[in-house]
């Protein structure tokens, strides 16, 4: 193994041997050849996002997430108009990257409403992603059509009974829904397909194994998508969540090294759950997209605190902190990596 880490076509036996109690004696020699692979395929970019929650009105009933129907929150949903000045707001910290983020509640934010927001907002941005209810792929060729390029959609866990167990109903409680829309976005020809599990609801070494197979399919099938990972980790949130299988820093650090060494061209997501300092030394082995300043509330942006966010936040830094943190480790942040050709 040691001579195949710098491979760019680990198998999946391989890969698993990474994921492995005894491999994490060897964790800073993959370290090093993670990084090493990721200057080779990313440079020093790192790529910077926003998130704008948009509604946390769900009919899903997810038993990790503050957003579920079950939850007292005060629930919201931006008017177009009220999702443009939040857009404002995150453009004017430096964003240029923005991901629209919303519960499950085909009432409260059914795809015409998305639709309009993302016409609204798309000449202003760069880049515009949805993490949103999933579609099929007709849903997402309208998306695509009002200026969506990129879709994130995470399977939560691939471990067939714990997903029954976290989703007991709603329509994300049908397993192999999500996988089935994601493959529905990449044939609606989005550019950005992002993948994830949820961390501390099942074992981690079966979960990114899981993750390793389903970018390739992605990477294999749909081919013109640029392809990312994320390891977001279960935080604290309103429903009061306990992690079953919690995940340890260091075993994060082992899964962010052997999804890089398996998956050399995919992106790799670290968003602001993780702390400053944390998400500082992940950094190196793989990382190269990072979410910065983020709220995860409605309206968050623009009016006062308040209640309503999905869960809590570590890294509070502001975007340009983050981005001065990057420039002095060496990285070049990107704010803005394309221009898009709209019509229309
Ligand atoms: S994870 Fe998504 S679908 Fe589930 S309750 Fe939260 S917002 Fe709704």
């Amino acid at each position: 193994m040691q001579r195949r880490l710098g491979a760019m076509d680990l198998s999946l036996a391989e890969a698993a041997s990474l994921l492995t109690v005894e491999a994490a004696d060897h964790l800073e020699e993959m370290a090093q050849a993670a990084h090493a692979l990721t200057r080779q395929r990313f440079g020093k970019t790192v790529k910077l996002y926003a998130p704008i929650y948009l509604s946390n009105e769900c009919i899903n009933s997810c038993r990790y997430c503050g957003f579920n129907v079950k939850s007292s929150i005060e629930r919201r949903t931006l008017s177009p108009a009220l999702a443009l000045e939040e857009a404002k707001a995150v453009i004017a910290k430096g964003h240029r990257h923005l991901l629209l983020v919303a519960g499950e509640s085909p009432r409260a934010m059914p795809i015409s409403l998305l639709e309009e927001i993302a016409r609204a907002i798309r000449p202003l941005a760069a880049g515009l992603s949805v993490e949103v209810q999933p579609f099929d792929e007709a849903g997402y060729s309208r998306l695509a059509a009002a200026g969506v390029d990129g879709v994130t959609l995470y399977q939560e866990t691939y471990d067939e009974g714990t997903y029954r167990e976290m989703h007991p109903a709603g329509p994300k409680s049908i397993f192999g829904s999500r996988v089935d829309a994601i493959d529905a976005a990449g044939r609606a020809g989005m550019r950005f397909l992002g993948i994830g599990a949820l961390l501390g609801l099942a074992d981690w070494r079966a979960e990114a194994l899981s993750l390793i197979v389903h970018a390739r399919e992605l990477m294999r099938t749909h081919w013109r998508a640029a392809i990312s990972v994320s390891v977001p980790r279960i935080r604290d949130c309103a429903s009061g969540f306990t992690p079953p299988h919690p995940v340890s820093d260091r075993e994060l650090a082992q899964m962010i090294v052997a999804l890089r060494l398996s998956l050399p061209d995919a992106g790799i997501v670290l968003s602001t759950r993780e702390p400053a300092a944390l998400r500082d030394s992940l950094l190196p082995l793989g990382i190269t997209q990072m979410s910065a300043g983020s709220v995860t509330r409605p309206g968050g942006y623009t009016a006062e605190p308040g209640s309503g966010e999905q869960f809590h936040l570590e890294d509070a830094r502001a975007p340009d902190e983050v981005a001065a943190m990057l420039a002095q480790k060496g990285y070049d942040p990107v704010w803005k990596d394309w221009d898009a050709r709209l019509s229309g």
